[in-house]
């Protein structure tokens, strides 16, 4: 069974066909990031345009790569938020054009589940399972009961992991989205600064990264001030030590209260080295706990995992109709 996808919320243009969930016949990314760096961001208006001149031509490279016509799928599935508005927009169209053309069903994907799914194409999700989800825009912990339950336990109550990434990025005037060179820079660094590690013996589930980005912002300026240059990886480190540690430490508090059997790390921010080793090996603590990560190269946003999750919520019979609209504050259920 083909499920051919749509993912458009920030910057990259994506089409995917999906085979029984699980199998990539084709994944069409069309990034953006060259249109944005010079903004050290993503400009919304930028982003709408290029959508709009990438959907059909990632669309047709979709179909031929995979070898497939319209008349093989069996459904439509669509990023419909959250994000930014006016993306959303382009990929709900074209959804909405193909489902009506060839008489398809349409499934709505909430981006953040999709991002879970990328996991699915290393093995199965087995429910109850816990997701530890770190993008650019959210930083949460996600509570899966059985398939299409999403509940968040915890969430970032000001910047998203990967948005301090960037910020911070900025600084040491690293290109946007800079987390791959953070990375990179940190594993030659040691943790000097010892940041500070918000929130992290608080009894809640949430997190806080401003503080840490302003903490890093204050030495450096301060360093500039003196006339003194820092060793960059050492900032690295130490900046990324301080993250992983948060997540790390509220990963475990979350695994301590909620009983599931598998752990899910996912989101742009799930490539990093550091935190995926880390994981790893907090989850030998938890030996009825398996760990699915998801690949790294879809960690970032793509239509395969919209795919992937699309499926299992088209096999549950979520469906929307010809008023499907963008929703760009879409959040999953609170349970707190
Ligand atoms: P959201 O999914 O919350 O709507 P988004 O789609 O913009 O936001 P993603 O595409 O999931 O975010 O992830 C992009 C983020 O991941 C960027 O902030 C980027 O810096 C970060 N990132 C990518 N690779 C790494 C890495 N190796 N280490 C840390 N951060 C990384
Ligand atoms: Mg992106
Ligand atoms: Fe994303």
């Amino acid at each position: 069974e083909l499920v051919l996808a749509f993912e458009s919320s920030c910057d990259e243009t994506s089409v995917a066909i999906i085979e029984n969930g699980h199998k990539i016949l084709a994944n069409i990314i069309a990034t953006q990031i060259n249109s944005h760096k010079r903004f050290g961001g993503v400009v919304p208006e930028v982003a709408s345009r290029h959508h709009i001149e990438q959907v059909v031509g990632c669309l047709e490279d979709a179909l031929n790569e995979a070898q497939v016509s319209y008349d093989d799928l069996n459904a439509v599935a669509v990023t419909y938020g959250p994000g930014l508005v006016g993306a959303l927009l382009v990929g709900v169209a074209a959804a909405k054009a193909v489902a009506f053309a060839h008489n398809l069903p349409l499934v709505p994907v909430n981006h953040m589940a999709g991002h879970i799914y990328a996991a699915r194409f290393v093995e199965p999700i087995i429910f109850p399972a816990l997701a530890l989800l770190v993008s650019g825009g959210h930083t949460e912990l996600v509570y899966l009961a059985k398939p299409n339950s999403y509940e968040i336990i915890g969430e970032t109550r000001d910047d998203a992991a990967g948005e301090a990434y960037d910020k911070v990025g900025r600084i040491l005037g690293i290109n946007y989205p800079a987390g791959k060179e953070i990375d990179r820079l940190a594993h030659q660094g040691q943790d000097t600064f010892n940041f500070p590690r918000a929130m992290i013996d608080e009894d809640n589930f949430d997190f806080s990264f401003s503080g840490l980005k302003s903490a890093f912002i204050n030495t450096v300026h301060h360093a500039d001030q003196l006339g003194k240059e820092l060793n960059h990886a050492d900032l690295a480190a130490s900046f990324q030590q301080s993250v992983v540690d948060v997540l790390a430490h509220k990963m475990v508090k979350a695994l301590r209260k909620y009983p599931v059997k598998q752990l899910i790390l996912a989101g742009g921010v799930a490539a990093n080295s550091g935190l995926r080793e880390r994981i790893k090996s907090e989850l030998q603590d938890f030996e009825d706990v398996s760990l699915l990560m998801a690949p790294v190269k879809l960690c970032g946003d793509n239509a395969a995992m919209i795919g992937a999750a699309g499926y299992i919520a088209w096999k549950a019979g979520i469906r929307a109709d010809m008023s499907l609209n963008a929703e760009p504050s879409l959040e999953f259920p609170l349970k707190k």
